[in-house]
């Protein structure tokens, strides 16, 4: 691809860098830089024109929503949080997929009373406990979901879940499946219009990618 403006695009170092690397390959990208070994948060890549700003994954929203990048990759459950305003959502990437779900011991529903319920997806759990009509009381954490029923927190949290190892290696079970996650490409609204022509090939060239 000819890179003939500037393009600037968010992403998360480990998972979705790592899976993000084949379809930037495949627009002709490449960074100059490995997230895991470099403290750069801003990296090049083999075009001068087209920069990668390394960010945590709650953060590539807001980067797209402001301008702060023209392009950002997502996993749908941070846009699920953030609620999507001011962004574009043209492509689904298929990678890292997994999916969100709520977990317990296998007995945890069983209980009478209002469920407590932890996690670090509030909007999608009220969400899906409204959806069901159901009444619970949500406790927002920021990290290690499956502590919470352990140490009597909370009965169930909402998580994502890809083998079920974490859980299990914590004497938890996946119980009820919420939604499947993926990574997303999301687009600024005013790049979209100001460089139509070149984030159209950039989806283009994701796209083929996505179907290898
Ligand atoms: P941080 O570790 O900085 O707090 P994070 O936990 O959101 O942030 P990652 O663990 O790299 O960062 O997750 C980034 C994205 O990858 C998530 O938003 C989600 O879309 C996806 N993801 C998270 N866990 C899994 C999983 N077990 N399998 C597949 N994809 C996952
Ligand atoms: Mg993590």
């Amino acid at each position: 691809m000819k890179f003939d403006a500037p393009i600037t695009i968010a992403l998360s170092k480990g998972r979705i860098f790592n899976q993000s690397l084949p379809l930037l390959a495949h627009a002709g990208i490449e960074p100059a830089d490995d997230p895991e070994k470099s403290r750069k948060l801003i990296l090049d890549t083999n075009h001068e024109q087209v920069k990668l700003v390394i960010i945590r994954a709650t953060d590539v929203p807001t980067y797209v929503e402001y301008g702060a990048a023209d392009l950002g990759i997502a996993g749908k459950d941070v846009l699920l949080e953030h609620g999507g305003e001011g962004l574009y959502e043209p492509l689904d990437l298929n990678i890292a997929r997994c999916r969100m779900m709520t977990a317990g011991y296998p007995d945890a529903v069983e209980q009478k009373g209002r469920l407590r319920v932890a996690t670090k997806y509030v909007k999608s759990a009220q969400r899906y406990f409204a959806a069901r009509g159901e009444q619970v009381e949500i406790i927002k954490l920021y990290g290690s979901m499956e502590l919470a029923p352990i140490v009597g927190l909370a009965d169930i949290i909402v998580d994502l879940v890809e083998s079920g190892n974490t859980l299990k290696a914590n004497g938890l079970v996946p119980l009820e499946h919420i939604t499947d996650i993926s990574s997303r490409l999301v687009v600024n609204k005013a790049s979209w219009k100001m460089k139509h022509g070149l984030i159209m090939q950039l989806i283009e060239a994701f796209r083929e990618a996505v179907k290898k």
